[in-house]
C-alpha cells in the first residue's frame, strides 16, 4: 500500500450539486459510454502546469486553429481504479502510467507532469467520484488522462501551451467472448524510430481504417507485424501479445520502440515469474506462430491490457484462413493469470508487489 503524496499544487475543487450515479444500470455497462460526474483540467503555459480544477464534467471549448486537431500532438493513458471485496477504492499501479504517460509527453515534446500534480489529480477525482466505482464482480472505474497541444496556430512547431484533462467512466468486461485477430501485412503500425512505443493519439488514428475494414470481415483487432521483417509479432490493438508454445510463455519485446509497454504486460510477466514459468521475452515469427499451431502445440494466446485484462484469443485470421485456438476453458495460463489479476485487485489475495494504492 502507498500513501498519496502530499500537496503542493492546489486544485479547486468544486463539487456537482447533481450526481446522475443513480440513473447508471452497474449490471450493464457498456464500456467508455458513461461518463462520472466530475472532471480534472489543468493548462500549461508560461512554463508551468495551473488553473488546476475539479469540477462538474463539462464540454470544452476550443478555437478551430487548436494546434491537436490538426498536427496530433496529443498523448494520453488509461488506468483503472477498483473496489476491493470491502468496498474500499484502489488504483492500480498508478506510479507506472505517470511513467508512461511522461515518456509519451517527451516523445511528443509534451511538457511533463510532475508526480505530485498527477497524483493529487488523480486520487482526489476518484475519491469524490468514489461511488462511480462499481461493486459488480467484473467492473472497475477506467480513468483516462490526456494531454493535447492548445496553441491557436496554423504552422508546424510544437506547441507552447497544452490542456491536461481528466475524467473516468464506470467500464465492465471490454470482450464478452475470445478475440477474433487477423495478422495485418498491408498496414504497419510502428517502425523503429517512430511512436509506436508510447501512447500518441496519432497511432491510433492511423488504425481506424484497417480496423474498419477487418471489423467487416469479423475480426475484432489486428495482430500487427513489424514494417521491417513483415514478419515479426507486435501487439494486438490496444493489447500487448502473449504465445504459449509447449510449455513456453512467449511475449514480444518492447526495446525496439515500436510496441507499447504495457502495464498489464508487466505484471503478467511478474505473476508467471514469482510462479516459477518460464518467461521467454523474444519474437515471434508469423511461421512460427502458425507452425505451433499445425502441430497442435499453440496451447494458449492472449492479449493484455488495461481495458481487458487478461484476454484470450480464439481465433487468428491470416491471408484468407482462420486458425483456431484451444477452447477458452482449457487454457491454464490465461485463466490462471486472468485469476490472480483478480484476485490482488479485489484484495482477495495479498497485495505482495505493491500494485494497489489505497485513496
Ligand atoms: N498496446 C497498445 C497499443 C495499447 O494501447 C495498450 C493499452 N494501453 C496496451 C498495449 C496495453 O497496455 P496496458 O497494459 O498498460 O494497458
Amino acid at each position: 500500500m502507498k500513501e498519496t503524496i502530499n500537496k503542493t499544487y492546489e486544485i479547486d475543487i468544486q463539487v456537482s450539486p447533481v450526481s446522475s450515479v443513480n440513473t447508471v444500470d452497474f449490471e450493464n455497462l457498456s464500456f467508455g459510454k458513461i461518463f462520472t460526474d466530475h472532471m480534472f483540467e489543468a493548462n500549461y503555459r508560461d512554463g508551468r502546469w495551473q488553473d488546476c480544477t475539479i469540477k462538474p464534467l463539462t464540454t470544452l471549448q476550443l478555437h478551430p486553429a487548436t494546434s491537436a486537431l490538426h498536427y496530433g500532438q496529443a498523448v494520453f493513458e488509461g488506468m483503472k481504479a477498483f473496489n476491493n471485496l470491502e468496498g474500499k477504492p484502489r488504483i492500480f499501479r498508478p506510479d507506472m502510467n505517470l511513467k508512461r504517460l511522461n515518456q509519451s509527453c517527451e516523445r511528443m515534446a509534451i511538457p511533463e507532469v510532475p508526480e505530485e500534480l498527477f497524483m493529487d489529480a488523480i486520487f482526489n477525482l476518484v475519491r469524490i467520484d468514489a461511488n462511480w466505482i462499481p461493486d459488480t464482480n467484473d467492473g472497475s472505474l477506467y480513468i483516462r488522462p490526456l494531454i493535447f497541444a492548445t496553441d491557436d496556430f496554423v504552422g508546424i512547431k510544437p506547441s507552447d501551451t497544452f490542456k491536461l484533462i481528466i475524467f473516468c467512466c464506470p467500464v465492465s468486461k471490454y470482450y464478452q467472448k475470445p478475440v477474433r485477430v487477423y495478422i495485418q501485412e498491408e498496414y504497419i503500425r510502428a517502425f523503429p524510430g517512430g511512436t509506436g512505443g508510447v501512447k500518441a493519439a496519432g497511432n491510433y488514428g492511423a488504425t481506424m481504417m484497417p480496423l474498419r475494414t477487418i471489423r467487416e470481415k469479423g475480426y475484432d483487432q489486428m495482430l500487427w507485424i513489424d514494417g521491417v521483417t513483415h514478419n515479426r509479432l507486435q501487439e494486438i490493438g490496444t493489447m500487448n501479445v502473449f504465445v504459449q508454445i509447449g510449455d513456453a510463455v512467449i511475449t514480444i519485446p518492447t526495446d525496439e520502440g515500436t510496441i507499447l509497454e504495457g502495464i498489464t504486460r508487466d505484471s503478467c510477466i511478474e505473476l508467471l515469474k514469482e510462479a516459477g514459468y518460464p518467461v521467454e521475452i523474444r519474437d515471434v515469427t508469423i511461421q512460427e506462430l502458425l507452425n505451433a499451431h499445425k502441430a497442435g502445440i499453440l496451447a494458449d494466446a492472449f492479449g493484455t491490457g488495461t481495458a481487458a485484462t487478461v484476454a484470450p484469443i480464439g481465433t487468428i485470421g491470416y491471408k484468407d484462413n482462420n486458425y483456431e485456438l484451444p477452447p477458452v476453458e482449457t487454457r491454464k495460463m490465461s485463466n490462471w493469470l486472468k485469476q490472480e489479476m483478480w484476485e490482488i485487485r479485489k484484495g482477495v489475495k495479498e497485495d505482495r508487489f505493491g500494485w494497489m494504492w489505497e485513496v
